[in-house]
């Protein structure tokens, strides 16, 4: 049974292999009868050819088997919604209508439905981006930060819709619409940037919430208000570098909003419109800063200040910055950065500890002089900065 089933299998096989060997007809028709299968075993110049027409099929699937392994899934596999493109137009609108994402050098930009986004929007972000890299002098995406994946969303939309996505170094930005009227604010972190703004709330969700169109001191601006994005990035960017207190982490983010904004908006028609409606003010301080009280301000941190009340740490760490500046150069914030992570100085923000503000106190000496906390002090008094109290003051 065997043999007559060897006998059997090869039929086909030889019936191809004439045809494609250029044997003769005749040949063919001498397979067509019925035979033994030993006539079949006794054709040795025929089994050779098929050995070779086997080996050739053989060899075919391996190259099939090789080009799917070529195909590299990447995250932007991984989301069901669809990406967009703006053209730049300042005047153009892009309004979504589903869950979207744009997608730039250095960040992605995820919206929900009910975000209207100008088409300048990606223009200009890309420009602070690259400025505050510039005038930082650090990188968005230093090699030595932990990146994880996209962070869960649910707490803003009930489900995660970018779960499990990891966009490597790139920024994640999140455009949320404010449909609920839950008062929510931009905030950010090593990891995100969360960007509320009212000129992004779709005009169809403006006029259908009571709490936007019914109100006497809401309204819908014109114009999207880029100094606080520049401020939410600088966080993002300082964050990813080194931690650091909260006196320095804020007024380093309400600085260089300001110096962004300044350095851009002759070039960017939108960030000059920001620039020209964000109003500046220095917050109320508890007391007066000289040459004798500022170190001790600088390691207090302002952190017996009530929450409801905060805002000192803002306009301090601005003037700070502001004479860090101007007195060492531009490298300020690197210099100091480069040191605070020297030091290894570790630090979760907003969890006051004497000690460990105290060693962030050291290191502005270190890299500035002994002095450096007596010369701002009498800086501000010879500036007229930080001499002001109760109350919010325009700057
Ligand atoms: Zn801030």
């Amino acid at each position: 049974m065997k043999n007559l089933l060897q006998g059997i299998r090869k039929f086909p096989l030889l019936l191809l292999t004439f045809v494609f060997a250029g044997n003769t007809f005749l040949c063919s028709c001498n397979l067509l009868k019925p035979a033994s299968p030993e006539a079949f075993i006794e054709e040795p110049a025929v089994e050779e050819t098929e050995i070779e027409e086997i080996e050739e099929v053989v060899s075919e699937p391996e190259e099939v088997i090789e080009e799917p392994e070529e195909i590299v899934l990447t995250w932007r596999d991984q989301i069901p919604y669809e990406e967009i493109t703006l053209d730049g137009e300042k005047d153009h609108h892009y309004v979504a209508d589903d869950y979207c994402y744009i997608e730039s050098e250095k960040y992605v930009v995820f919206l929900e439905k009910d975000i209207d986004i100008p088409g300048d929007f990606i223009t200009n972000v890309d420009a602070i981006v690259d400025e505050l890299e510039t005038e930082l002098n650090v990188s968005s995406a230093p090699s030595d930060y932990t990146y994880y994946d996209v962070c869960d969303m649910t707490a803003y939309y009930g489900f995660n819709p970018w779960k499990d996505i990891n966009i490597g170094t790139k920024i994640p930005i999140f455009l949320i619409a404010d449909e609920e009227d839950e008062c929510l604010i931009s905030c950010a972190c090593g990891d995100f940037l969360v960007l509320v703004d009212y000129a992004m709330f779709s005009e169809d969700m403006w006029n259908s919430v009571p709490g936007y169109y019914d109100s006497d001191f809401r309204t819908r601006p014109e114009y999207v208000d880029y100094s606080t994005i520049a401020h939410e990035m600088t966080h993002t960017i300082t964050e990813r570098n080194h931690e650091m207190s909260m006196i320095m982490t804020e007024g380093i983010a309400d600085y260089m909003s300001r110096e962004i904004l300044d350095a851009l908006a002759d070039e960017y028609p939108s960030i000059a419109e920001a620039k020209e409606n964000t109003y500046l003010y220095d917050n109320s301080i508890p007391e007066k800063v000289n040459g004798k009280n500022a170190e001790r301000i600088f390691i207090a941190d302002y952190n017996e200040i009530d929450h409801a009340q905060r805002g000192a740490e803002y306009t301090f760490g601005r003037y700070l910055c502001q004479y860090l500046d101007e007195t060492y150069g531009d490298n300020f914030y690197s210099d100091y950065n480069a040191e605070i992570k020297k030091d290894n100085i570790i630090y979760s923000y907003g969890n006051y500890d004497e000690e460990i503000i105290t060693k962030y106190a050291d290191a502005l000496k270190e890299v500035f002089g002994e002095d450096v906390f007596s010369n701002f002090g009498s800086w501000c008094v010879k500036n007229n900065a930080l001499q002001e109290l109760g109350g919010v003051f325009p700057y």
